[in-house]
């Protein structure tokens, strides 16, 4: 299986943390019905999207994007060391999984310009820090990272009402530690990278889009979690902060790359986690490339 990809003058890498099966069908997503499972079966175990038992299979990864400027991490997965009670397969964990794959993609910690966030879930923030001498520190120390303001404020409001631990362990000690940058939709670096707000799964998820005077690349981040909701924008996940507005926004998103040269990376479909995408009746596929 390839890790790499180029296009246009990028080189993307993926660095994966974690593929597994993760969340029952009918329970992660509340519009499946049996019926939509049963006639998508077939395909989707071939495509290793689900498994025996009618589990989601899904992937965590970061994406290491090289452009002829910078070396830019895209969302930064679970990380080690941190209390996830609720998560077994996360809880306390300290493999040096996520690290080997970053040197297997060619970059140290200390390569990274910028980290970027599509959003400030719990395995989107991960390995923004990690534990130096019993403190959180920044993982990539000579990073800017960048969040979406609007995300940014949307978990310090939900942080003052009640802890959101990823926020407190991951996202907060880079405020402290004077390395992060809250940027507006409007936000480019270089003539290489840009946002593109994708709101639904939180408020302020964004999708960042890659390449010069052109969508060589889009990262979706959190705006559809398994190929079947190409198929079916309209299923969202039980986790869509707002489950009619992410269905929107799958479909538009959807609709504005089909049928282009864009390639369309993933956070968690299951691997190769990327494709283009193409037209299929009312719907679509991410074909892989
Ligand atoms: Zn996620």
């Amino acid at each position: 299986m390839s890790l790499t990809f180029s296009v246009g003058d990028l080189t993307i890498h993926r660095v994966i943390e974690q593929e597994a099966p993760f969340f029952a069908a009918l329970e992660f997503l509340p519009g499946l019905t049996p019926e939509v499972l049963a006639e998508n079966r077939a395909w989707m175990k071939q495509a290793k999207a689900l498994d025996d038992n009618d589990v989601l299979m899904l992937c965590f990864q970061s994406y290491v994007v090289k452009t002829p400027h910078h070396t830019i991490l895209i969302d930064s997965c679970v990380g080690n060391d941190k209390p996830r009670p609720q998560r077994p397969a996360w809880h306390m964990k300290t493999d040096d999984t996520y690290l080997r794959a970053l040197g297997d993609a060619g970059v140290s910690v200390d390569d990274i310009d910028f980290v970027m966030c599509t959003h400030l879930h719990v395995d989107h923030v991960g390995w923004n820090t990690w534990l130096e001498n019993g403190r959180w520190v920044p993982t990539f120390p000579k990073a800017r990272y960048l969040f979406a303001r609007q995300e940014f404020d949307y978990w310090s409001e939900q942080n003052a009402k009640a802890p959101v631990p990823p926020f407190v362990d991951s996202v907060l000690p880079v405020v402290e530690a004077k390395r992060h940058e809250l940027v507006s939709n409007d936000h480019q670096i270089g003539d290489h990278v840009r946002i593109l707000p994708t709101p639904g799964h939180t408020p302020g998820h964004v999708a960042f889009t890659f390449g010069r005077g052109k969508d060589d690349a889009v990262f979706s981040g959190d705006l559809m979690h398994s190929p079947l909701q190409t198929l079916y924008p309209e299923l969202s996940i039980k986790f869509d902060v707002d489950q009619a507005q992410a269905a929107k926004t799958r479909r538009s998103f959807l609709e504005r790359y089909c049928d282009t040269d864009t390639l369309c990376c993933t956070a968690h479909f299951p691997s190769p986690s990327s494709g283009k995408i193409r037209r299929k009746g009312n719907a679509f596929v991410c074909a892989a490339v």
